[in-house]
């Protein structure tokens, strides 16, 4: 059975459980195509649009996918697989220059809307939130937040993991707590991850072996409760709040938190997870005191 991480990576890997994985056919292309169409992609009025409207995970299906300013069509992966090479070689230099096209219409009317916006934008930034979010192309962080350019730091990854051996993710942390000073941490989760659902799948999956170990961890600390869990959809949306849970408490982990924490008390670490149906941000609320505490027992790096 094909398996999919939502966002293009495509592997044969069995699938247990009743839980069917996502169906990927084309999903970059039009993700894409979603992105690079949107007639105002990081304005709140854009934000606003989604947050108000479901997002659904089929965008070839989706009545919401917003009017495209451009002729082109966009073809499913399978589709493209079998047009002639020069045709493809089209496609692609299509593809490529609607990014630019819808650039350029983005610059004009963020200049026509506000003639200070890129002078505002050029003098620097001091984000208040640091967003660590998955990889999934189905989950733009400014737009379901309401958020614009300058507001939030963001850093994603396959599954929001924060490993203390990634130097890219410790470096984020580090950079926004100590030189950006940001206020608050989000790590968001999302259900439907394709992240999560390979590392529930008893498979050799190559290179993400690693980096999906660090799930798979993250079942073991929790396997009481998980095997407590019939339901095979159930479990896995308990293990996508898990990890984000457990990923937030690596943050938390970290000498640059606590640290800024103890000095000036913030930032604060969130856990929160997406849900592709509603479009809704889940708030863990995590006791970021309590877990804070609770972490320094062993990880005390404040002196
Ligand atoms: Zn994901």
């Amino acid at each position: 059975m094909r398996l999919s991480l939502g966002f293009g990576i495509k592997w044969d890997a069995a699938v247990g459980g009743g839980v069917k994985p996502f169906k990927a056919s084309g999903t970059l292309a039009r993700s894409f195509s979603q992105a690079a169409s949107s007639p105002q992609p990081f304005t709140a009025s854009f934000a606003r649009k989604q947050r108000l409207s479901p997002l659904s995970h089929n965008f070839a299906s989706s009545r919401l996918q917003p009017r495209r300013p451009y002729s082109s069509r966009i073809m499913s992966t399978e589709e493209l697989d079998k047009q002639p090479p020069q045709e493809v070689k089209k496609y692609l230099q299509q593809s490529h220059d609607r990014i630019f096209e819808s650039n350029k219409k983005w610059a004009a009317e963020q200049k026509a809307k506000n003639p200070d916006f890129f002078s505002h934008l050029n003098a620097g930034q001091s984000p208040e939130y640091l967003w660590i979010g998955c990889s999934d192309s189905r989950i733009p962080a400014e737009a379901i937040t309401g958020l614009g350019p300058g507001e939030m730091f963001i850093h994603r990854n396959i599954a929001n993991l924060v490993c203390s051996t990634d130097l890219n993710v410790m470096s984020v942390v580090n950079y926004a707590v100590r030189h950006l000073h940001v206020k608050h941490i989000v790590v968001c989760g999302h259900y439907g991850c394709g992240g999560v659902k390979a590392a529930m799948t008893p498979q050799d999956l190559g290179l993400l072996n690693p980096w999906l170990r660090n799930i798979r961890d993250v079942y073991r600390l929790h396997e009481a409760e998980l095997d407590g869990i019939k339901d095979e959809e159930a479990k896995y949306n308990r293990l996508v709040e898990l990890n984000v849970v457990e990923q937030a408490r690596n943050v938390i982990k970290t000498a640059a938190i606590q640290q800024s924490y103890a000095k000036s008390g913030y930032p604060i670490v969130h856990g929160w997870v997406f849900g592709f149906k509603d479009g809704l941000l889940k708030d863990l609320e995590i006791d970021f005191e309590g877990q804070l505490k609770d972490i320094q027992k062993i990880y005390n790096l404040t002196s």
